[in-house]
């Protein structure tokens, strides 16, 4: 059964959709997908859960979410396994980067809700002070997309409760198992019925419902940047916050002081991680011209080296993508910059030996393509990495920002003033030196331009589920008091 609603597990109403194991091409299992009064119910069992939840204790809120992270523990195997499964990706990155990294968020929320501060200078004036509370928005209906299913349910579900907000999370129809799986094991670590809700079934029909359901106080969503904006633009007729992680196009900038072999290892690292289906994916390599030749060879070098393959295999460091269509997608922009004269260093290819009917795709390196080319300016979201030299450092920095995205981009060279000027120009919500992908439960997480706003993780994401109230204390109590010319003189 596939929807988690009010603590239980139910089926959906909106007909059936085959879930496919991209990695095999096989079908996994039929899926009995949510419809728009499945979606009621839901909100109907969040909006029932707030005043409770919303008056517990951030103790109380605090404790249920260590109970939570240790539930997570307890089905690490299975949220690993299952992960793998339906994205595709190496059961070692489920392993020891998923699961691992969500059970750290529940502890961080855990910690982090019994944090939530508001700033108040109330000794302003002789009658009156202040004090500034945040409490909780409401209802969060929030989307999340296919490629870390477990990490993007955690990222908005844990920040969103830990303020006191209830939730009814969609996501992607591709990857529901392990979102389910959480709410399952929070209604184990006894976080009351209702707080967290899970729907599941198509963007247009159940997500649509969602963001536009009366009673969703914020829609917090996770996908790409034309749904972010179809999402701010179906919230904007009832006047809701939307909190949008969007999409990216990072770029990678070596300057000629790096050391090219840190830097070369880091761009396959960081454009390979997750097949490339990740937001923050190194794409975009800017390599100063002394350095490029080497850059581009030993890059190529190393993506021709990576074995990809069956991600259940240790030995496999790439999975699949996370479906044929996206495969065939990801190859068209391949195809069309060859077809351009591009030259296709390494890859490029669907790699032989492995069945055909799955997603796979190799590690593919390309130079000579104009800044203004499509796999340039574009949301590839594969093992792609594109190579372009610059001359100055002005020229550097300029290319770095030419893209409508600013989600995440790094910064090679061993200036401390070169890493500083670049962590201030390039106009991006994460600038990484000497180093391209980190993230931490601690520290934001969220874009700049089409890439988005609102902050995901860290302090700073439990305060964007929060209202701001501003409470106001006559602490003289004077009857005569003056009314400042308002009414009474
Ligand atoms: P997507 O935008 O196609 O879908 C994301 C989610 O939105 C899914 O659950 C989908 O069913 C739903 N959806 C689709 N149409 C909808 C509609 N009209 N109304 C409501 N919901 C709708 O994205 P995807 O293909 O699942 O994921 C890849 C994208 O996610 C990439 O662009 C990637 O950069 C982005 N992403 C961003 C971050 C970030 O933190 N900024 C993190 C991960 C992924």
């Amino acid at each position: 059964m596939h929807q988690f609603i009010n603590g239980s597990y139910r089926e959906g109403n909106g007909g059936q959709h085959q879930l496919i194991n991209p990695a095999t091409g096989k079908s996994v299992e039929t899926l009995n997908v949510a419809d728009s009064a499945d979606v009621d119910d839901a909100v109907a069992a969040a909006k029932a859960a707030f005043p409770g939840w919303s008056r517990a204790t951030p103790a109380e809120r605090s404790e249920a979410l260590h109970s939570l992270a240790a539930e997570l523990g307890k089905r690490a195997e299975e949220l690993a396994r299952i992960e793998t499964e339906q994205t595709g990706k190496t059961l070692r990155m489920s392993t020891e980067f998923d699961v691992p990294g969500s059970i750290d968020n529940a502890q961080f929320f855990a910690g982090a809700a019994r944090h939530l501060q508001g700033q108040a200078a109330g000794e302003y004036s002789a009658e009156h002070t202040s004090m500034v509370r945040r409490e909780a928005v409401g209802v969060i209906g929030s989307i999340s997309p296919w490629n870390y299913p477990l990490q993007m349910a955690a990222w908005k579900i844990l920040p969103a409760i830990a303020a006191g907000n209830t939730i009814v999370l969609k996501p992607s129809e591709l990857t529901p198992g392990t979102t389910l799986l959480m709410a399952e094991a929070a209604r184990d670590a006894g976080i009351p019925d209702g707080v967290i809700n899970v729907v599941v079934g198509a963007g247009r029909v159940v997500g649509e419902a969602l963001v536009t359901h009366r009673d969703v106080a914020m829609s917090s969503f996770t996908g790409s940047t034309a749904v972010g904006r179809r999402i701010m633009e179906l919230a904007s007729r009832r006047g809701n916050r939307v909190h949008l992680e969007l999409g990216g196009k990072a770029p990678f900038l070596v300057f000629d002081d790096a050391d090219v072999e840190a830097a070369a290892r880091g761009a396959v690292a960081a454009s390979l991680i997750n097949g490339g289906q990740d937001c923050t994916a190194a794409t975009r390599a800017y390599i100063q011209r002394p350095l490029f030749d080497a850059f581009v060879e030993r890059v190529a070098e190393l993506m021709s080296q990576v074995t990809v393959g069956d991600p259940t295999d240790p030995e496999t460091d790439m999975g699949s993508l996370i479906s044929t269509t996206h495969r065939d997608r990801v190859a068209g922009f391949i195809d069309r910059a060859r077809a351009g004269g591009a030259n296709i260093v390494t890859g490029g290819v669907i790699p032989e030996g492995l069945p055909a009917e799955a997603a796979f795709y190799s590690p593919t390196l390309i130079t000579g393509l104009a800044q203004d080319a499509e796999a340039v300016q574009d949301e590839i979201f594969g093992p792609v990495l594109t190579a372009l030299p610059f001359d100055s450092d002005d020229e550097g920095l300029m290319l770095a920002n030419d893209t409508p995205y600013g989600l995440a981009a790094s910064a090679w060279t061993t200036d401390l003033a070169r890493g500083m000027r670049a962590s201030s120009d390039i106009q991006a919500g994460c600038v990484w030196i000497n180093d391209h992908i980190p993230m931490l439960s601690e520290m934001p997480h969220g874009g700049y331009k089409a890439s988005g706003f609102g902050k995901d993780m860290s302090s700073y994401s439990l305060e964007d589920y929060t209202n701001i109230k501003h409470v106001m204390i006559d602490r003289v109590g004077q009857p005569d008091k003056d009314w400042h010319g308002t009414v009474f003189r």
